[in-house]
C-alpha cells in the first residue's frame, strides 16, 4: 500500500505552511503529517525512508522561513497531545518535543522548580529549542536538559544522555532525528523567587525584541566576541526595507514583515545585510533562520 494511503488519517496534501510559522510566509508542503503518537511517528519515518520521501520537522516555526515555492516532501508537526505534554516527578520534568517552551517554564515554576525561567519570552517548542540550543544571556536550554528522546530516520527510538547531546560533533546527533521528548533536572526553589526572576528576565527581553504582535524572526547567529545586532547597526542598516521585509528598529538582528511581504523579500534583505556587513566589518554573518 502506498504510504499516502497507510497514513491517510494524519496526512494533508499541498497544505499551506504560512499559518504554522511565525513569519506567516511561504508556500505549501507537499505533505503535512500530524502523527498521533511516537509509535505512529516511528512508522511514518520508516515509511518515508523506504519510499525515499524527504521529511522535515516543524516546531512552532519561529526560526523557519518557508520559500514562496513551498516544500517538497513531508513536513511533520508534533501537535498532538502525545507530544505536547509536560509532567514532573520530584525534580525531573519531562516534556514532549512539541510542548511550548512557555508550557515547560510555567509548569516548572508552578512546581517550585528553578532553571527553566531563564528561557522566558523565547518563543518555540522544546524540540525546536533543543535542536537550535535556544538561550539568552540568562542561560541556554543545554544547561538544564538531562536526556533527549530521539527518533532516528529509520523510526528507532534512542534515549540520549546530556553528554551525548552536547558533546556530539556540533550537536550533529540531533540533526538526524526528531526530538519526541526531553527530560530536565531542575533545582527546587521558592516559587516567589522564581517568579521574581521571571519578571526581571521578561522585562529585559521585551525591551530588546520586536513587539509581540509583529511578525518577526531572528536572522543571524552572533559571531564570536560580538553580536550580529551591533554589526548590522554599525553597517547603518537599522530600518532598511526590501519589499515588505524590514530590519526591526528595536533589534537590528530581527526582520519584521509587513502585509504583502513575500519570503523572497526576506531572503533579499538578508543577502543585502550579509554583503553590507561583510564590506563594513569583514565578518560574514551566518544565518540563524532555517530556510526551507
Ligand atoms: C520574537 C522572537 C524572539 C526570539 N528570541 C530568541 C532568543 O532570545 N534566543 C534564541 O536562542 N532564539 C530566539 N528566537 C528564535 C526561536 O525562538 C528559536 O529558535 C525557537 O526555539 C525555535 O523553536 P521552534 O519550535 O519554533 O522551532 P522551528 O522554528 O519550527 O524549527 C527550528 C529548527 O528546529 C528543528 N526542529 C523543530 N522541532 C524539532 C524536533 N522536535 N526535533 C528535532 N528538530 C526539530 C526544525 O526542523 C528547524 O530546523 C526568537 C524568535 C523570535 C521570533
Amino acid at each position: 500500500m502506498p504510504f499516502q494511503d497507510a497514513f491517510a488519517d494524519i496526512l494533508r496534501f499541498q497544505e499551506p505552511l504560512a499559518p504554522y510559522t511565525h513569519l506567516r510566509l511561504g508556500g505549501p508542503a507537499q505533505y503535512l503529517a500530524q502523527p498521533r503518537d511516537v509509535d505512529e511517528l516511528g512508522r511514518l519515518l520508516a515509511a518515508c525512508s523506504q519510499a525515499r520521501v524527504p521529511w522535515r520537522v516543524l516546531g512552532a516555526g519561529c526560526n523557519v522561513l518557508v520559500r514562496d515555492e513551498g516544500v517538497a516532501g513531508m513536513v511533520i508537526r508534533l501537535s498532538e497531545p502525545a507530544f505536547t505534554f509536560v509532567e514532573s516527578h520530584d525534580r525531573l520534568v519531562k516534556a514532549g518535543g512539541g510542548a511550548t517552551l512557555a508550557a515547560l517554564i510555567s509548569h516548572a515554576a508552578q512546581q517550585g522548580l528553578a532553571g527553566a525561567e531563564s528561557l522566558i519570552g523565547i518563543p518555540g517548542t522544546v524540540g525546536g529549542g533543543i535542536r537550535v540550543n535556544v538561550g539568552s544571556r540568562f542561560g541556554a536550554i543545554d544547561q538544564i536538559v538531562s536526556r533527549v528522546h530521539l527518533l532516528d530516520p529509520q523510526g528507532e527510538l534512542h534515549v540520549l544522555e546530556r553528554e551525548e547531546v552536547t558533546a556530539g560533533p556540533q550537536g550533529n546527533f540531533l540533526d538526524a532525528g526528531i526530538i519526541v521528548a526531553a527530560e530536565f533536572v531542575l533545582e527546587p526553589d521558592n516559587a516567589d523567587s522564581i517568579l521574581k526572576r521571571m519578571r526581571r528576565f521578561w522585562i529585559h527581553r521585551k525591551a530588546q525584541q520586536p513587539l509581540s504582535f509583529q511578525r518577526a524572526a531572528r536572522m543571524f547567529k552572533d559571531p564570536k566576541g560580538t553580536s550580529a545586532e551591533v554589526l548590522i547597526m554599525e553597517a547603518g542598516l537599522k530600518g532598511t526595507r526590501v519589499g515588505g521585509a524590514e530590519v526591526s528598529d528595536r533589534n537590528a538582528n530581527y526582520v519584521v514583515v509587513h502585509t504583502g511581504a513575500s519570503a523572497r523579500d526576506v531572503l533579499r534583505l538578508m543577502e543585502m545585510i550579509r554583503s553590507r556587513v561583510h564590506e563594513t566589518s569583514g565578518v560574514l554573518l551566518q544565518q540563524a533562520l532555517a530556510v526551507w
